[in-house]
């Protein structure tokens, strides 16, 4: 029996988007290839409102992450952690031998642009990593107050953002907001299936790797910007997922940006209100995510249990994150195509099930 899925990736893809992968392969070299991806460039665009490049890269996010912080950083980078995976930037940078300082708040709070300043005004960084969406503890970060800071003080820096899990959930301005990596991947709010990360890069960030050394080879941002101009990829791309995410990409522009937005304000507020009913919000409510909720686990129920009864009824939801959170806290993602409706039928099971009125 299909589980809907109500965890933060991979997340519910509907039935169009898989059979839109099912369409006859075309090389890649092909005009037929290009014109895919010519029709595809401004629909993304638009998603990241920007004018600049998006590329497309065979690869799950965590590569382009590796990716875009090794071209980045050439004197120093400062990566802001509030959770596990802004924590991956700091890893993916150590396990390059890149130069980088963290500044860290406690799990389930958030960056403030407060933070970022004080930290950035400690050292010579020519980089800042931001976690848009902190999957692990159903934090969103204030990243358009946070690039504004940064805009106004340090010009030369360059954000990178891991908007992972909330790119396509939420409304990232790339271009307003003066943004250098964005970068996400398809099986998030997206709604696709995983194996596609699309990244949009900035010109100071183009200019940027440009200059660094040992800036790697399967993400240089140069050699896609090479092929980009004539609608291909360097590495050969995944064709399939190509011709999901051109489906997609249609469904997310027929439903209309600023609606999408509004819908995942909805689910976001529905199952908030919920959790306040029953149980307790984990993160610090001024910077509670629109894309998953991290509920305190106030009642001691069995998470494990909830969720092998849900799976029974056609749902799964996520346990919390690592060792430290998981029975604590679980999350409920409401990301993607969900509608509220769904999630509404969620809760009820979930009430159902626990015995709550
Ligand atoms: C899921 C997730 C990742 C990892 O992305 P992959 O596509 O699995 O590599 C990174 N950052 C955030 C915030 C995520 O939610």
């Amino acid at each position: 029996m299909y589980k809907k899925l109500f965890i933060p990736g991979p997340t519910h893809v509907r039935e169009r988007i898989l059979e839109a992968q099912t369409a006859l392969m075309i090389g890649h070299r092909s005009q037929e290839y290009s014109n895919l991806q010519g029709a595809i460039r401004p629909k993304l665009q638009k998603l990241f409102y920007t004018e600049q490049p998006v590329f497309l890269i065979a690869s799950s996010g965590t590569g382009v992450m590796e990716g875009s912080i090794r071209q980045a950083v050439q004197q120093r980078g400062l990566v802001t952690i509030c959770g596990a995976f802004s924590q991956r930037w700091y890893n993916l940078a150590v396990a390059n031998g890149l130069p980088v300082d963290h500044v860290s708040v406690e799990w389930g709070k958030g960056i403030t642009p407060e933070i970022v300043d004080e930290a950035l005004s400690k050292g010579d960084y020519d980089t800042l990593t931001v976690t848009f969406n902190e999957t692990s503890t159903g934090v969103m970060n204030p990243l358009k107050d946070i690039a504004a800071l940064v805009r106004e003080k340090y010009p030369d820096v360059v954000i990178l953002v891991d908007a992972v899990s909330g790119f396509a959930g939420a409304k990232v301005e790339f271009d307003a907001w003066d943004l250098d990596v964005v970068l996400a991947s398809s099986q998030k709010a997206l709604a696709m299936p995983p194996g596609l990360s699309v990244v949009a890069v900035s010109e100071r960030m183009l200019k940027r790797a440009a200059s660094t050394k040992n800036r790697g080879f399967y993400f240089d941002f140069q050699r896609a910007l090479k092929y980009y101009k004539r609608d291909q990829t360097p590495a050969t791309p995944a064709v399939s997922l190509i011709q999901a995410l051109n489906a997609q990409l249609d469904d997310i522009l027929a439903e209309g940006l600023d609606n999408r937005w509004a819908r995942h304000q909805e689910m976001a507020d529905t199952v908030r209100a919920w959790a306040r009913q029953y149980f307790d919000l984990f993160s610090d409510a001024r910077f509670l995510s629109n894309t998953v909720t991290t509920i305190k686990n106030t009642r001691g129920i069995n998470v494990a249990e909830l969720n092998k009864e849900l799976g029974r009824r056609g749902a799964t939801i996520s346990n919390g994150y690592g060792s430290q959170l998981r029975e604590r806290t679980f999350r409920i993602a409401h990301m993607g195509d969900l509608t509220v409706a769904d999630i509404q039928w969620l809760l009820g099971e979930i009430n159902d099930i626990l015995g709550l009125e």
